[in-house]
């Protein structure tokens, strides 16, 4: 049999109001916490309250840094580390999308390591963390049951892991907060959590559990896919994406992402198209690429469609994008995912330059 690993340690709390019913748990990891969240979502949808509310009732003392914007850059973090420092806090809530979390995940090495900065951390050997608290407020990214973080690098003009393993020690999932989301971010975000479930599925270390995970989940997207074409944002939309986003955690945090996530962060980072949108709009042709379509196949099955192409229909269908790209610039990014050694060991297949370029070409040149 083959070796394998496997490694989940986030306590997660799942359901309609977990924070009131379970929060105390949190009361372990210290007197004084930094909240890291975004500069409005987190105070409109009810979650900053809950936590707020959680804290006083249980007397630990708080900070706010709520100025993480989208695609959380070293220059926040830093910002964000010299507050945490400076007030002496022993634990992190990061409440919001993956920008939040991922971002409180490098605060939390930062203030426990207090030699580094923003700017000197990454490529260190693994450094740990101070507690974080995941309180995610959207249905995507997975990162409350990851270990990963991704941050943009503005002197080397891109999106990166920021390379140490920080899994929260708990995680608060609660679908309400994600009541009133509109159309677009309920959509960038739910591609966001698929194109998880997908890259892990077709991932040269997918396993048994990994597998399992996908499967599961892929099968709780098809109900969501029906409702995002139908526009229908109901709870039960919004209950079965957090399911969908927080399986496709768990299929990431043991086998990782793969070539769509590579050449999406090109996308984001220069031309500002949101992460999940920039994973999925290769789809199409990532599917395509794939010598041996057997577990492609399954994933069409699973979905219950005809081919790769109605897939590829309905993505476009729900997907709002309005961007140019050239040809030069594709051949950059090809370039740039080329020598990308992580995620291309997570293909399972040999693929080149220019079959990079063409996936890249035919999704966005048409
Ligand atoms: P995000 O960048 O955290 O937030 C996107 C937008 O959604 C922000 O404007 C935010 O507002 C808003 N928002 C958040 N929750 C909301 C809610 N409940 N209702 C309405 N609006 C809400 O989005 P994300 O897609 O969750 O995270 C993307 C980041 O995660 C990227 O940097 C990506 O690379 C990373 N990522 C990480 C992992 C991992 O495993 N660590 C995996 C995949 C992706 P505010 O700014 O006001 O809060
Ligand atoms: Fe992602």
């Amino acid at each position: 049999m083959n070796m394998l690993t496997y490694e989940m340690p986030t306590k997660c709390y799942i359901g309609t109001d977990v924070i009131s019913n379970f929060g105390e748990v949190i009361k372990k990891y210290g007197d004084k916490t930094l909240i890291v969240t975004g500069r409005n979502s987190s105070k409109k949808n009810g979650s900053f309250d809950d936590v707020k509310t959680l804290l006083n009732k249980i007397n630990i003392d708080y900070v706010v840094f709520d100025s993480i914007e989208e695609n959380p850059s070293l220059e926040t973090i830093e910002k964000a580390r010299i507050i945490g420092i400076g007030e002496g806090v022993d634990f992190i809530i990061g409440i919001g999308g993956g920008s939040p979390i991922d971002a409180s995940k490098a605060i939390g090495i930062l203030i426990k390591n207090i030699k580094y900065t923003a700017f000197n951390f990454i490529g260190e050997k693994n450094l740990e963390s101070l507690p974080i608290i995941a309180v995610p407020t959207t249905a995507g990214t997975g990162t409350e049951v990851t270990q990963y973080a991704i941050v943009t690098d503005n002197k080397d003009k891109c999106k990166k892991n920021m390379g140490h393993s920080v899994f929260p020690k708990v995680a608060f999932l609660d679908p309400k907060y994600m009541k009133d989301m509109n159309f677009d971010i309920t959509v960038s975000t739910a591609v966001d959590a698929f194109s998880h479930l997908v890259e892990a599925y077709l991932n040269t270390n997918a396993n048994f559990i990994s597998d399992m995970y996908c499967e599961k989940g892929i099968g709780i997207f098809k109900k969501c896919l029906i409702k995002l074409i139908e526009k229908e944002l109901d709870m039960d939309l919004r209950e079965n994406l957090m399911m969908v986003s927080m399986l496709g955690g768990f299929a990431i945090a043991q086998v990782g992402t793969s070539i769509p996530h590579g050449m999406g962060y090109a996308l984001t980072y220069n031309k500002g198209i949101s992460h999940g949108v920039a994973n999925c709009i290769l789809y199409r042709e990532y599917l395509k690429c794939f010598k041996n379509q057997e577990k492609v196949r399954k994933i069409i099955d699973i979905l219950e469609l005809e081919s790769i192409d109605t897939l590829g229909n309905y993505l476009d269908e729900i997907i709002n994008l309005d961007f140019r790209v050239t040809e030069e610039e594709i051949r950059e990014y090809s370039k740039g995912m080329a020598s990308n050694k992580g995620k291309l060991k997570n293909h399972p297949e040999a693929i080149t330059e220019e079959e990079i370029f063409n996936i890249y070409k035919k999704s966005l040149l048409k």
